[in-house]
């Protein structure tokens, strides 16, 4: 008989994906069951398992409390492993302490990892630290929730207002003129720095800093929303100094990427560490080819070839993928030379302790034979081509005028992605972005399909197009549009430079 399943009470963080703990990652690892609140940044889900079943308490989705404990112990029964993510830490506000107890009193084993809280997270990406030695000693936590006036309330802003040192208060953003007011009334002094902070530690974080007198009026003017939390104290100050979050070269931009999505994780991770708001909407993902013959011909006769050539990352990775299934020996590639299309592909060789014989830099057909012809002659030469399945014909068309014997052999096919994850394509038709970065003509086309790449620049005028090449950038002026920068490296590294040399201009 299968044991009786456990629940894991997870502590999401505040945002930031990376400020998830490694416990927390492991259990998402291993979770049968995810159940996720709207305040948890979904794109921690890439942790889970494909077949998980995740469960979102969104918008749409409202479970009450007992719902939550109820689906919570019934999941554990049926013997599963589940994790219930909770933003920040589990016990602060959350009602994590509620489900624990619901889980003890129906005998279920349960875990609880604690999240680095929005409590501390969200002023530190603001510059604030909580405590400091020249400032206060101590710091108190209370929910503005509760209405000042309710006798029924648990906070007594009298005391509150005579408490020393840094006062963080959570939620109650509809009462923030109410109770800045109470502590006022109750002996604070209106000019004591305040600062709040909306969706602390994302890209999308939002922050405005005034005093107990002047801050709900400044929170209205910059319409800022839940999820937000106020500071209040003369720590406040210490943000002129210490705000390295805002002040990253991207804070606050926001940036679609629309490469295919396992291909494009260094450069999310590049775009987050530089404080962008970063939608991932990929263009496109690869299938399996609709002719896999040729393939399997070119792999059964490696070592007829003088040449293999990539043409992308993705390529390389794909080949070997396949090629492992059937050999169990690198040697089994045979003798002949090695050519990268460009550095991203070229590295992602010698990641595999393969040299490269040839690294054409650029994209375009007669170039890269040119760079072929420069080596030594590849007349009579047998080339394999390895790359998606019908790419560009002038590359094949220049090497064979040439001489060369081309085999042009799909590893993959690439075909529009239409899955919108983390609910990032709807939130762009809604709010738009500053930069939609492309990675190759094909994701420039698949996104026009989707989204009708003129329609959306003219709904949003600051939107600016990143191109990688010159191939991508001929795609993006066949719509009759301009990208605003073009990588003079035709690598993601080179797309970041161009544009974080734009955002400094
Ligand atoms: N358990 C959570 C808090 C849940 S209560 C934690 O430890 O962080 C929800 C409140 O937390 C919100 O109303 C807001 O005041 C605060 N909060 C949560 N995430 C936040 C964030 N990223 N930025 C600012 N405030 C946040």
């Amino acid at each position: 008989m299968k044991s009786k399943g456990s629940v894991y009470l997870v502590g999401a963080g505040p945002g930031d994906a990376g400020l998830l703990t490694l416990r927390g990652a492991e259990l998402l690892r291993l979770a049968d069951v995810i159940i996720y609140d709207l305040l948890v940044n979904p794109a921690l889900l890439k942790f889970a398992r494909a077949d998980a079943e995740i469960i979102s308490r969104g918008k749409r989705t409202e479970f009450s409390q007992e719902q939550i404990s109820e689906l919570l112990i019934a999941k554990a029964r049926e013997g599963k492993t589940v994790v219930r993510l909770k933003g920040g830490d589990p016990y602060i506000f959350g009602r994590g302490g509620e489900e624990a107890e619901a889980l003890a009193a129906a005998k279920i084993a349960f875990e609880v990892v604690p999240g680095v809280t929005s409590v501390i997270a969200a002023p530190n990406y603001a510059g604030i630290p909580l405590t400091h030695r020249d400032h206060c000693s101590s710091f108190t936590v209370f929910t503005g929730h509760e209405n000042p006036d309710d006798a029924k309330t648990n906070l007594r802003y009298e005391e509150i207002a005579k408490i020393p040192g840094t006062k963080v208060v959570l939620m109650g953003m509809e009462k923030l003129a109410d109770w800045t007011k109470s502590l006022i009334a109750h002996g604070m002094s209106p000019a004591t720095p305040v600062a709040v902070v909306q969706s602390g530690t994302l890209g999308k974080q939002k922050s405005v800093s005034g005093t107990l007198a002047t801050i709900a009026k400044l929170v209205a003017e910059k319409k800022i929303v839940p999820p937000a939390l106020t500071v209040i104290g003369d720590v406040v100050k210490l943000r002129e100094k210490l705000n390295w979050a805002e002040q990253r070269p991207l804070f606050g931009k926001r940036i679609v990427v629309t490469r295919s999505r396992g291909q494009a994780v260094k450069f999310l991770n590049k775009l987050s560490e530089l404080g962008a708001d970063v939608l991932e909407i990929p263009a496109v993902k690869g299938v399996d080819p609709d002719n896999k013959q040729d393939f399997i011909d070119a792999l059964l006769a490696l070592n007829t070839y003088d040449w293999l050539v990539f043409t992308s990352a993705n390529g390389v990775t794909v080949f070997f993928d396949l090629f492992f299934r059937r050999f169990q020996d690198l040697r089994d590639i045979g003798g002949a030379k090695i050519a990268a299309v460009g550095p991203a592909t070229a590295a992602k060789l010698r990641e595999l302790h393969l040299q490269v014989d040839l690294m054409p830099e650029e994209f375009i057909g007669r170039k890269i034979a040119e760079k072929f012809a420069k080596h030594s002659s590849i007349e009579n030469s047998k080339i394999a081509l390895l790359r998606a399945e019908k790419a560009n014909p002038d590359l094949p068309r220049a090497l064979e005028e040439m001489g060369a014997i081309v085999d042009d052999i799909g590893l993959y096919k690439t075909v529009a992605e239409t899955a919108d994850f983390f609910g990032a394509a709807e939130n762009f038709r809604e709010h738009g972005a500053d930069w939609i970065t492309f990675t190759s003509g094909s994701t420039v086309e698949h996104f026009h399909m989707r989204f009708d790449l003129p329609k959306l620049s003219k709904k949003f005028p600051q939107l600016k197009l990143a191109s990688i090449g010159p191939e991508t950038s001929k795609a993006i002026t066949a719509l009759g549009l301009k990208p605003a920068v073009e990588a003079k490296e035709h690598t993601t590294a080179g797309l970041l430079a161009a544009i974080l040399k734009a955002a400094k201009a």
